[in-house]
């Protein structure tokens, strides 16, 4: 029996032009991707960003330039609304869900217990009688967040650059007061619809790796494969970001970020393809790349 092949993923949120570090990243997503065989899919996360479409087409344009490609035309999250409500009202049947009048400050100032990890949620409206809450709603004026009801604490994912990661699972926000599907329910929901099993990003993301398994074993999908890379720096040593100079495609040039980021990851090639014989996940930095323009 042949197995269908599972696929990887680039899922860039369409808020700022890509810089080399985006752009490094997603050359490793597909390498991750095509040497195993995988499709690659493209995901705009325009959930939260659903007016920058020239933004997003950008994007896209300059994945494109590097030689990247993808299996199918890229998708937009806003294209399927449903797929979201259908996961939240399932959670919601199971009694999964509370709802939370919180306000970030609320949450920064609510007593916890000790040993609760940093920022995780105190727990304040799970439990809240009905009474309580249509006070809390009147207080508040605004439609509560949902809460997925947590017991776990914490969850261990695998990934191939980190090895096992156990880290913590607080009751995480599923659907925004304002109504958005949350970014952690939004890539279990859309990761799980679209066949990905391989998670290859930026190791920013790594924290989020655990509530994402734990919402997918909970739904009944597999956790993914994961490999969460090394972010890039700028010469400070933070974030790399646009007032760092020439960070993008359209100020670098294509043959030249090529360049840089096949240099970085120690290859000699000059294009994505030619990395694809030279790639070893093994032997992949472990470090940020701390990025000088020119
Ligand atoms: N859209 C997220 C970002 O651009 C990535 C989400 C993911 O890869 O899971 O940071
Ligand atoms: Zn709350």
């Amino acid at each position: 029996m042949t197995r269908p092949p599972g696929a990887g993923r680039f899922a860039p949120s369409p808020s700022a032009d890509l810089h080399i570090g985006n752009l490094r990243t997603a050359v490793l997503a597909w390498l991750f991707a095509r040497s195993t065989g995988r499709r690659f899919l493209m995901r705009v996360e325009d959930l939260d960003d659903r007016t920058h479409t020239d933004i997003a087409d950008r994007q896209l344009a300059d994945l494109a330039a590097l030689g990247l490609t993808w299996d199918g035309p890229a998708t937009r999250q806003t294209e399927h609304p449903d797929r979201y409500d259908v996961v939240v009202d399932t959670l919601r049947r199971r009694g999964l869900l509370f709802e939370c009048y919180c306000t970030r400050k609320d949450i920064a100032q609510a007593p916890r217990a000790p040993h609760a990890p940093e920022g995780a949620y105190p727990g304040t409206c799970r439990d809240l009688t009905d009474a309580e809450r249509h006070t809390r709603r009147r207080q508040t004026g605004r439609p509560p967040a949902l809460r997925l009801r947590t017991d776990t604490g914490e969850f261990t994912v695998h990934d191939l650059l980190h090895g096992d990661y156990t880290g913590a699972v607080d009751d995480f926000v599923i659907r925004r007061g304002d109504g958005v599907p949350a970014y952690n329910l939004a890539v279990v929901v859309d990761d799980a619809a679209s066949g990905v099993d391989q998670v290859v990003r930026a190791d920013d993301l790594l924290a989020s790796a655990p509530r994402q398994a734990h919402l997918a074993r909970l739904l009944g999908h597999p956790a993914p494969t994961y490999a969460h890379v090394p972010l890039v720096l700028n010469a400070a040593g933070a974030r790399l970001a646009k007032r760092d100079g020439a960070v993008t495609l359209a100020e670098i040039g294509v043959q030249r970020a090529l360049h840089r980021i096949g240099e970085s990851l120690g290859y000699t090639s000059l294009t994505v393809e030619g990395m694809l014989t030279e790639f070893e996940p093994q032997r992949l930095p472990r470090a940020p790349w701390v990025y000088r323009p020119g």
